[in-house]
């Protein structure tokens, strides 16, 4: 993701999407066609989700293989660590690389509960782990993961993690502020994270306000380092509630009262959301000219811009959006390249 982000022309904007694997045949169903179809917008890369505790391992691994090996767009699995069996981690890391997988997105996962792990869909997990270690060797934080994976693959994936903007959930209501998380996203930098990727959010400010503290912070650690904002097309009134409350992305006022004013009738919530997203996209897309043109304030190299989108699965909203922001280069969509896919994988 790196290499292919440092090979944008400086200035160019693209899009990156995230998909989850479908919980059921008809999902399945539904996905394959949209994504075949979204695949041919040629997005910089994808991410497939992964179910707190590794839930979803086979299928999350099922969708990467879709994508990166029969879609040949290059993923980035998501991989959380905490309540989680090692030799589940060490299965899905060997897997990804199987595949061709280059890319994972290094996460903590849900509040750690001692001794408890997940049951996942793992059918193939190795009796023992390889290096004979307990499988009870818990990874805590997000950043025991990033080192984990650099011990044992080098620099053989490029590695992401979350950031947040606001600040981390966890702390909602109380101390939310994206200060008291800097220490430790440091950390996980100067662990081997490569880039970025933030929470969604609503509140451009918010995210301006953070990318500047990252560009000027003293530390000198995130020089270099892709921050990639992520935005969810809100599709309906009640996922708009639900996705801020859960993530407590703050929505700010003005943007409330545009999505409260229609909240009835989901047609025209889905409508104002692409307004909405796309007036963030085209918002951050000129701040970045701005800081582009008057270069020397800070220390800023100009580069491409990526937008990561929450597709939940979903096509249409995420696809008005690139296209109102112009965010499909015409040579990749051209190149259509997408290949027929068999519907037999993702199947319950
Ligand atoms: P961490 O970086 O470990 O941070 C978690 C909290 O602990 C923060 O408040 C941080 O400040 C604090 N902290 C970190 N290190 C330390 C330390 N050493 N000592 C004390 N405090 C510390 N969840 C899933 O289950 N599956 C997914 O696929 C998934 N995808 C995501 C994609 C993105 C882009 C984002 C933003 C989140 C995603 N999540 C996913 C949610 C994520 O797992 C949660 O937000 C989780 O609560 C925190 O994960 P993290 O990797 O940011 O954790």
């Amino acid at each position: 993701i790196t290499d292919k982000i440092a090979a944008l022309p400086p200035g160019s904007l693209t899009f990156s999407l995230e998909f989850f694997p479908p919980k059921t045949a008809a999902g399945a169903t539904n996905l394959l066609p949209r994504l075949t179809r979204l695949a041919q917008l040629r997005p910089l890369f994808v991410t497939v989700t992964w179910g707190a505790g590794g839930t979803t391992a086979e299928k999350s691994l099922e969708l990467a293989e879709l994508t990166q090996t029969r879609l040949g767009l290059t993923t980035c699995l998501h991989l959380t660590c905490t309540n989680m069996r090692r030799r589940v981690l060490d299965a899905a890391l060997a897997r990804a690389k199987e595949l061709g997988v280059r890319n994972i997105l290094a996460l903590r996962g849900d509040e750690p509960r001692e001794g408890e792990y997940a049951t996942t869909d793992m059918e193939e997990v190795p009796e023992e782990n390889e290096d004979g270690q307990g499988d009870d060797v818990s990874l805590v934080y997000a950043v025991d993961l990033v080192r984990y994976i650099r011990a044992r693959y080098g620099s053989y994936f490029c590695i992401g993690v979350a950031v947040y903007p606001e600040g981390h959930a966890s702390s909602c209501y109380t101390t939310q502020d994206p200060a008291v998380d800097m220490p430790h996203l440091i950390e996980k930098v100067r662990a081997g994270a490569d880039f970025l990727m933030t929470q969604m959010f609503y509140d451009v400010e918010a995210f301006l306000k953070f990318k500047h503290s990252l560009d000027t912070h003293e530390s000198g650690v995130f020089k270099g380092k892709p921050l990639i904002p992520g935005l969810m097309p809100i599709q309906s009134w009640g996922i708009l509630r639900r996705t801020a409350k859960l993530s407590c992305a703050s929505i700010p006022k003005d943007i409330l009262a545009r999505f409260e004013a229609v909240k009835a009738d989901d047609e025209e919530v889905k409508q104002v959301g692409i307004d909405v997203m796309s007036g963030i996209v085209e918002s951050i897309r000129d701040n970045a000219a701005l800081r582009t043109s008057t270069r020397g304030t800070h220390d800023v190299a100009p580069q491409g811009q990526v937008f990561h989108f929450y597709t939940l699965n979903l096509e249409k909203a995420v696809a008005q959006i690139l296209d109102r922001c112009d965010l499909v280069s015409n040579e990749r969509s051209h190149e259509n390249d997408a290949r027929t896919l068999q519907p037999t994988k993702l199947v319950n």
